[in-house]
Formats: C-alpha cells, sequence, structure tokens
C-alpha cells in the first residue's frame, strides 16, 4: 500500500514538472488547466518550478471601476491571464461588461460604492451604501446591487473609508454576501477597516488588497509598483493587487500587459476565487489535523 502511494505521489510529480514547464507558456487555457490540476491533486501545487517543495505563488490581479465604459476596460479585456474585474452596479455598460468578462472566462465582483470619509457624492455612482441607513436599507441595497452584476462571485468596495471602519454596517453588508454565497474583498482604503475581523468572526475568507498599482497616475509609479508586487513574494506566497479602468486604465492595462512574460516567470497568474479556494482547503486542512 505505501509503495502503491510512493508510485502515484511520484506520478503526480512528474506530472506536475512536465505540466508547468507546458503550461508557463503565456495562453489562459494553459492557466484554466493547471489550476483545475491543483484542485484535482493538492499536492501538485508544491511541484513546480523544477523544485520539490517549493509552493506556487499566486498574483491575483483585481481591476476597478468597470460599467460605464472607462478608458483601459477593452484593454483589460483582453489580457492573456486571469483576471478579476470588479463592475460597478447600476451604470451603462454594467451588464455588458459582467457578461464580456465572463465569457473571457474572468472573475466578476460587485464594485459597490460606500460612503467616503473625505470625497465628492458624486463620484460614488448610482446605489451607494450610506452610513446614514438602518439595517434593513443596506441590506436591501447590497441585494439589489448583487442582483443587477451577473456572474459576480464576491464583492469589494469603491471608496468607502467610512463605512469599512463602521462594524455595525459592515456586518450588515457582509452577511448579506454571506447569505448569497459571495466573498468580500477589503480594497482597504482606511486603515481602521473592521472587515477582516468580521470576516473571521463570519467564518467567511479573508482577503484584502495587498498593493493599489495606479494610485498615482503615472506609468513610472505603475511600473514601481510592480516591482512591490515581485518584492512581496520573498516573503509571501500569495499576492491580491488593485488597479483601476479610467484616468489610470490605459497605463495600468499597458504596464500589466508588458510585466505579464516576466511575472509569468516567478508566479502564477489566478482568478480571486482560487485564492479563496485554497484559503478554504487551508482552513479545513487546520481543521482536520491531528
Ligand atoms: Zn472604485
Amino acid at each position: 500500500m505505501q509503495f502503491i502511494h510512493w508510485l502515484w505521489a511520484g506520478f503526480l510529480q512528474a506530472l506536475a514538472k512536465r505540466m508547468f514547464h507546458w503550461l508557463a507558456r503565456p495562453f489562459m487555457g494553459g492557466c484554466a488547466v493547471l489550476v483545475c490540476l491543483s484542485a484535482l491533486f493538492p499536492g501538485l501545487a508544491a511541484a513546480q518550478d523544477g523544485g520539490v517543495d517549493q509552493p506556487i505563488r499566486q498574483l491575483a490581479v483585481v481591476i476597478d471601476d468597470l460599467g460605464n465604459n472607462m478608458a483601459g476596460t477593452e484593454e483589460i479585456m483582453s489580457l492573456h491571464v486571469p483576471v478579476t474585474v470588479a463592475i460597478m452596479p447600476f451604470l451603462p455598460s454594467t451588464k455588458q461588461d459582467a457578461i464580456k468578462a465572463h465569457e473571457r472566462g474572468y472573475d466578476v465582483l460587485v464594485h459597490l460604492p460606500m460612503e467616503p470619509l473625505r470625497g465628492k457624492p458624486e463620484w460614488l455612482g448610482p446605489g451607494a451604501i450610506k452610513s446614514s441607513m438602518s439595517d434593513e436599507e443596506v441590506r436591501r441595497k447590497v441585494n439589489e446591487a448583487i442582483d443587477n452584476v451577473p456572474y459576480a462571485v464576491g464583492v469589494n468596495n469603491h471608496m468607502g473609508s467610512k463605512i469599512t471602519s463602521n462594524p455595525r454596517i459592515m456586518s450588515t453588508v457582509l452577511d448579506v454576501c454571506k447569505e448569497r454565497g459571495l466573498f468580500f474583498l477589503d480594497s482597504r482604503t482606511d486603515y481602521r477597516t473592521v472587515v477582516g475581523k468580521l470576516c473571521k468572526e463570519k467564518g467567511m475568507p479573508v482577503l484584502g488588497n495587498d498593493i493599489f498599482l495606479d494610485d498615482v497616475h503615472t506609468t513610472s509609479h505603475i511600473q514601481k509598483q510592480i516591482k512591490k508586487v515581485e518584492l512581496w513574494f520573498k516573503n509571501n506566497t500569495q499576492c491580491i493587487v488593485i488597479g483601476h479602468v479610467g484616468a489610470p486604465g490605459p497605463k495600468t492595462s499597458r504596464v500589466i500587459k508588458q510585466s505579464i512574460p516576466a511575472l509569468q516567470n516567478q508566479v502564477q497568474f489566478v482568478k480571486l476565487s482560487q485564492i479563496v479556494k485554497e484559503q478554504g482547503e487551508i482552513r479545513i486542512r487546520e481543521l482536520t489535523a491531528p
């Protein structure tokens, strides 16, 4: 029995190495197969890059502010790696962008507008969550926003520095997400955020933005942020980054596209749902550990 187990493990390892060399080429189908294989055989995740126990480093690129025909949308939709797009509800291209992203094999998030501490109200967009709302109103608004964005697998906040630090409102938002089977990604627009703490308490995946790619709208800054991503992986195996369509959109998409070949030598591009799935597997392993 031990021998069969060893033989099977050896076979998987050899298969993983072959698959990695084949899949390292930049096309999406390959990445999808790798993701599927990893899901079927978790042991494969430790066998890439010729190393025996080297874990796969995963990068999830999330692009915010779709849904309003913003600059850079087309370019983001044609990247040849898995991407996650956050689409604002109730806007002219909300449905069209969600359908297109889904057909591309991307993950779709509801980019839920939330009241900020500062900023103009018109930047919020329709359907925003405000701190003056009752729990019932918040509940209704979140449900309507989710209903408005087809194929959504999760939610993240548009602005929201005031709401993400408000435990009453955030708890209600997360309860609706959980009921609807959606995860919540904290864009981390404020250091006082309670999202991570609440997600942990509610048994939901804990997901937060690690690096904003385009908080300054220049090509040199976005390139600098990509370098930060590479440094991040010196101490971490997963990284979630957020970029935008709109004002920085064309530059952000161009820098991402140019960076893909070099990054693919070091990391695996994944959709956010893949990171959620692996968090779940880690939690199951912890719960069942002797
Ligand atoms: Zn946004």
